[in-house]
């Protein structure tokens, strides 16, 4: 037992019997032992009462001394404050810590709660995605970065792949990430990337700048190359195959410097500036009459197959991007191959698609055949007059379309390369004229 309990229970032992002795003295032992126990439970109320009073003063200190077992309670009760007031000092402390480290970081970052209102934000916040810690929380994130993209990208709920964003001010540009955590809350990061963009830029600039450079002295060379060979001693049969070579080289640096040209307009313009429906029908034939006059003598089989509303985009750009397609099918088929160009459509999307039975590529490439100068077999590519980037400007094209390119190969079998458009680029089926007989 413990002692204080021990004491506590002397002294009611000893009330009791003095009660009762008391009581006998005078000739009524029950009657004493009932004062002497009223008089025990008036010490007990007392105690309570101060016990309750400090309890509902908040249990300030000093802490009252009430003798016995009531300090053992009331220390005990003390200590247990003691420890979570250190405990709560202690997160109170980290969490201040860690919002100053928040705060400090470069990166903006946002929490967001399951609605994706914003719960806090650093500072950084402020500069980099325009919101502001204290005037925004409460407020719904898409209410205040307004960029569509941003609300499609938080919407879409796939945060594999970040986001690039115009910051608030020109010229910055922001990389987003979103990292889902707890109970579908999310953290919003967004880093600061003008520099990156501005490297990008001069980067594009000065291969669009060399590549316009050079196109004049390659015209140059190539006339004067013309008139040589024009000149050239039909005997000599040394200077007649330099000549030859020269010119072929000359053409393949001037078909690399268009394709870089090409590319470089791709990436610097805006899309989506000269969009229109396009006659499918139409450009599949001109198509394949290209493809029959690379072909040539090698006499491929062309087929073609149209079906489904028009598409709706950048006729130049769509034209290029398909010829190199064909071209591609045409160098890579042996002759006498079948190469079937097709464009078929629905409700859902629209799929432009070139097959050909040509000699097919090995599964690891594929994924890499879309890089700038990827070739399966760079001399086989050169000697056929690839540059190595008709598939860069596929893919490039597509992207301003929203679209995919999407390669089935197999070895020796054959590939087929196809553009897959959304429905968005369909052209809308025209509403049935009111004059037009309806069917019965
Ligand atoms: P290139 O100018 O070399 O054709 P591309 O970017 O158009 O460059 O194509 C990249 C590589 O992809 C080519 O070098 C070739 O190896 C491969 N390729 C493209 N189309 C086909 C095809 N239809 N059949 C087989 N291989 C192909």
């Amino acid at each position: 037992m413990h002692p204080e309990w021990r004491r506590d229970l002397w002294v009611a032992l000893s009330v009791a019997a003095g009660g009762g002795l008391a009581g006998s003295f005078f000739g009524h032992p029950v009657g004493g032992l009932a004062a002497a126990l009223g008089l025990l439970v008036i010490l007990l109320l007392t105690k309570l009462a101060r016990l309750h009073r400090w309890l509902a003063r908040g249990r300030p200190t000093p802490i009252p001394e009430l003798g016995g077992l009531w300090d053992e309670v009331i220390r005990e009760v003390h200590k247990g404050d003691r420890d979570s007031e250190r405990h709560k000092e202690r997160l109170t402390g980290l969490f201040d810590r860690l919002q100053a480290a928040a705060s400090a970081m470069p990166d903006a970052m946002v929490v967001l709660t399951q609605r994706d209102i914003i719960e806090w934000a650093n500072p950084p916040a402020e500069r980099l995605l325009g919101l502001h810690a204290e005037r925004d929380a409460g407020a719904r994130i898409v209410h205040l970065i307004r960029d569509p993209a941003f609300g499609a990208y938080l919407a879409a709920g796939d945060y594999h792949e970040p986001l690039i964003l115009k910051g608030p001010v020109d010229p910055l540009a922001v990389i987003v990430q979103i990292i889902p955590f707890g109970a579908r809350e999310k953290l919003v990061i967004a880093r600061d990337i003008t520099h990156l963009k501005r490297l990008e830029e001069m980067r594009r600039h000065f291969v669009a700048d060399v590549s316009h450079e050079l196109r004049t002295p390659l015209t140059v060379l190539q006339g004067f190359l013309e008139t040589f060979a024009d000149l050239a001693d039909a005997k000599d049969e040394e200077t007649r195959s330099a000549i030859a070579l020269m010119r072929e080289q000359v053409e393949r640096m001037r078909r690399l410097v268009d394709d870089l040209l090409s590319l470089s307009r791709l990436e610097t313009t805006p899309a989506r500036a000269h969009d229109e429906a396009i006659d499918m029908a139409a450009l599949l034939k001109s198509l394949s009459s290209i493809a029959i006059a690379l072909s040539a003598e090698r006499r491929h089989l062309i087929e073609v197959e149209v079906e489904g509303p028009d598409l709706v985009g950048n006729v130049e750009e769509l034209r290029s991007a398909f010829t190199n397609l064909v071209q591609n099918a045409v160098r890579h088929t042996p002759a006498g191959g079948t190469i079937r160009l097709s464009w078929h459509a629905d409700a859902a999307e629209g799929r432009f698609a070139v097959t050909d039975t040509g000699e097919g590529i090995a599964e690891r490439h594929i994924p890499l055949l879309t890089e700038r100068f990827y070739r399966v077999d760079s001399d086989r590519s050169r000697a056929s007059g690839g540059t190595g980037l008709g598939l860069a400007i596929v893919a490039q094209v597509l992207m301003r379309h929203d679209a995919r390119l999407v390669i089935d190969s197999a070895l020796g079998l054959g590939s087929t390369f196809t553009c897959v458009f959304p429905s968005s680029r369909l052209r809308p089926a025209s509403p049935p004229s009111p004059l037009a007989p309806s069917a019965v």
